[in-house]
C-alpha cells in the first residue's frame, strides 16, 4: 500500500514511528497509509526550516513574492488534480473542491503584495533633525497545525502569508486526508522555493508535541477543534511562542418574519449541508423568530430536501458527499439519537442512508430536527455533520440571547428586510463573522478570519491583514545623524 511520507528539505521521507490507515470516505476503503512522524524527524523538519531561514528573511519581498505568483499559476493549471486528491481522501464532490481551492489560491494572491504589505511606517523630523521607522521582521521557524475538513484552504491561510513575511515553516497538515497537501507543497517548490522554506510532517499528538515545545519554533497557527485548539494555545504560550488557535463553532441563523422566505431555505440548504456541514462556518443551528415562521421553515425546507443528493465525490450531480470516517459517521447518528430522546421532533431522518454501490461509504443523509432546545447537547456542541436543527423563540432578542450564550462565536446570520434591525444584530452580537442575508460570511483573503469566545484562542485572526502582524514582530527605529560641529549637552530629562 502507498506510503505518504514527510516532506522535509526538500525531499519525501517515510520516517516513521508507526502508521494510520487513509480512507476513501466515499468508498470506506482503506487506499493509502501515513506516516506519523517521531519527535526525531519533527526535530529534523524544524532544523531544515531554521537553516534555510538566515537566507530566507534576506530575500527581498519582491523575490519571495515573484515564487508566490509562479505558485498561483500551477494551483490554477493543476486544479483539477488538487480536487481529485482532496475528494479521495476528504470526501468532498468536485465543485465544492474547487471552491476550497479558490479560496485557497485568494490568499496566494494576497501574499504576493508581500513588498507593499511589509513597507512599514516611517516618520519624518519626529524630533528637530530625528527620523523614526518601524519595519515588520519575520519571526523564525513557525508551524501550522491544520484539519482535515480544508486539507487544501487552510494550509494556504498559513503558509503562503508566513513565508512572504520572511519565516520558514514546518506543516503539520491532518493525517486523515494529506495527499492534497503534500502536492500542494510540491507546486510551491516547483514555483522555486528554495529547499527548507517549507517543511511538512504527518504525524498524531506526539508530533504536534514536539512542535510545540522547541526552542526554534517561535509562532504557531492552529485551526482545528476546541478541545485541542485550547490546548495548543496554553502549551505554545506556556514554551514562549506566539500562538493563535482557530476552535469549533455553533453557527446560528435568525431567520426574522419578514424575511424573503424562498431565498432563505436556498441558502439555508447550502450552508447547512454543504461538505456534508463538515465546515466550521457551516449554519448548524436556525433560530425562528416566531412560530409561524418555524412552521413555514419546516414545510419548505422539507420539502426541498427531498431532492437533496447524498453520494461518492466522483458523482458531480450529488450534493454533498460522505463525512470523514465511520467513527465521525456514528458520532453524528448519535447526536441525532440523543436529539430525538431529548425530545426534538426529527422532521427529515438522514440516519444510515441506503447508497448504491456504496455501502460501505460514510454516508449521513440531510437531517432535519425541530423543537431543538438549548438544554440539549445536539446543541449545545458542534456536531459537524449535515444535520440542520430549528429553535424556536418568539423575539429578536430572545433570539440574539441564544447567540450570545453559546459558548462559541465564529459565524452566525440574520435573514431579514429591515435594514435597523440588522443594523442593530451586527452591532450587538457577540460572534466574529456576521452575514446579513449572507448564510457563510467567510471573509475574502483581504480581510482577516477569526471566531469571538472560544472559538478561537489569541489575539490575531487569520490570513488578511492580521496575518502579517503575527508573521512579523515590530520594530521601531529612532535615528539622527549629526551635523558636523552641532554639539548636544547633557540632558536628564526624559526626551521629548
Ligand atoms: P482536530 O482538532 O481533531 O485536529 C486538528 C489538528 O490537530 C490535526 O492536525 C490533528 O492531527 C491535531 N490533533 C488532534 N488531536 C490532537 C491532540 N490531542 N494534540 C495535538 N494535536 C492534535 O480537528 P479536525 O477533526 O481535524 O477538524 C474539525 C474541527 O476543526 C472542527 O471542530 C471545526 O470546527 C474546526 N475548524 C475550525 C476552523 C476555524 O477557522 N475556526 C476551520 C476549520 C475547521
Amino acid at each position: 500500500m502507498t506510503i505518504v511520507g514527510h516532506f522535509i528539505n526538500g525531499e519525501i521521507s517515510t520516517a516513521a514511528k508507526d502508521t494510520q490507515d487513509i480512507f476513501n470516505p466515499s468508498t470506506g476503503i482503506a487506499t493509502k497509509q501515513v506516516a506519523l512522524a517521531g519527535a526525531n524527524t519533527v526535530e529534523q523538519a524544524i532544523a531544515a526550516a531554521a537553516q534555510a531561514y538566515p537566507e530566507w528573511r534576506n530575500t527581498p519581498p519582491a523575490k519571495r513574492a515573484r515564487i508566490m505568483f509562479n505558485f498561483k499559476r500551477l494551483l490554477e493549471e493543476h486544479a483539477d488534480k488538487i480536487c481529485q486528491l482532496i475528494g479521495e481522501e476528504h470526501g468532498k464532490i468536485k465543485h465544492d473542491a474547487m471552491g476550497e481551492l479558490q479560496r485557497g489560491i485568494e490568499n496566494v494572491e494576497y501574499a504576493c503584495s508581500a513588498p507593499e504589505l511589509l513597507k512599514g511606517e516611517h516618520n519624518r523630523n519626529v524630533g528637530p533633525g530625528i527620523d523614526s521607522w518601524s519595519e515588520f521582521q519575520p519571526l523564525g521557524v513557525v508551524a501550522g497545525i491544520t484539519p482535515f475538513n480544508f486539507p487544501v484552504m487552510v494550509p494556504l491561510w498559513m503558509f503562503p502569508m508566513a513565508i512572504v513575511c520572511g519565516n520558514t515553516f514546518v506543516l503539520k497538515p491532518s493525517e486523515r486526508d494529506p495527499s492534497s497537501t503534500l502536492y500542494i507543497a510540491n507546486l510551491l517548490t516547483e514555483a522555486g522555493l528554495p529547499k527548507g522554506v517549507l517543511n511538512i510532517v504527518n504525524g498524531d499528538k506526539e508530533a504536534v508535541d514536539t512542535l510545540l515545545t522547541d526552542n526554534r519554533v517561535k509562532g504557531v497557527s492552529f485551526v482545528g477543534s476546541t478541545v485541542v485548539a485550547e490546548h495548543i494555545y496554553r502549551t505554545a504560550t506556556a514554551n514562549g511562542k506566539r500562538c493563535q488557535a482557530l476552535g469549533g463553532a455553533k453557527n446560528h441563523a435568525i431567520v426574522m418574519p419578514d424575511a424573503d422566505m424562498e431565498n432563505t431555505v436556498n441558502q439555508l440548504l447550502g450552508a447547512a449541508f454543504g461538505s456534508s456541514g463538515e465546515r466550521c462556518m457551516a449554519l448548524s443551528v436556525v433560530v425562528a423568530v416566531g412560530d409561524k415562521v418555524a412552521d413555514t421553515l419546516v414545510s419548505n425546507l422539507q420539502s426541498a430536501m427531498a431532492t437533496l443528493k447524498v453520494g461518492p465525490c466522483f458523482d458531480e450531480s450529488n450534493d454533498f458527499g460522505p463525512v470523514i470516517t465511520q467513527a465521525h459517521k456514528q458520532k453524528v447518528e448519535a447526536y441525532i439519537d440523543s436529539a430525538e430522546a431529548d425530545g426534538a421532533t426529527v422532521v427529515v431522518d438522514g440516519r444510515r442512508p441506503k447508497i448504491a454501490g456504496h455501502e460501505a461509504g460514510f454516508y449521513v443523509g440531510a437531517t432535519l430536527l425541530d423543537n431543538v432546545t438549548n438544554t440539549m447537547n445536539s446543541y449545545q456542541e458542534e456536531i459537524f455533520g449535515p444535520v440542520l436543527q430549528i429553535v424556536r423563540v418568539d423575539s429578536m432578542q430572545d433570539a440574539m440571547q441564544l447567540i450570545n450564550d453559546h459558548e462559541y462565536g465564529n459565524g452566525t446570520c440574520i435573514f431579514t428586510r429591515d435594514g435597523a434591525i440588522a443594523r442593530y444584530f451586527s452591532d450587538h452580537i457577540e460572534v466574529g463573522m456576521v452575514g446579513i442575508n449572507v448564510p457563510l460570511p467567510v471573509p475574502v483573503a483581504y480581510h482577516s478570519f477569526g471566531g469571538w469566545k472560544r472559538s478561537l484562542f489569541g489575539d490575531l485572526h487569520a490570513y488578511g491583514p492580521d496575518a502579517v502582524r503575527f508573521y512579523t514582530k515590530r520594530k521601531t527605529i529612532t535615528q539622527r545623524w549629526p551635523s558636523s560641529g552641532v554639539r548636544e549637552g547633557v540632558n536628564f530629562s526624559f526626551p521629548s
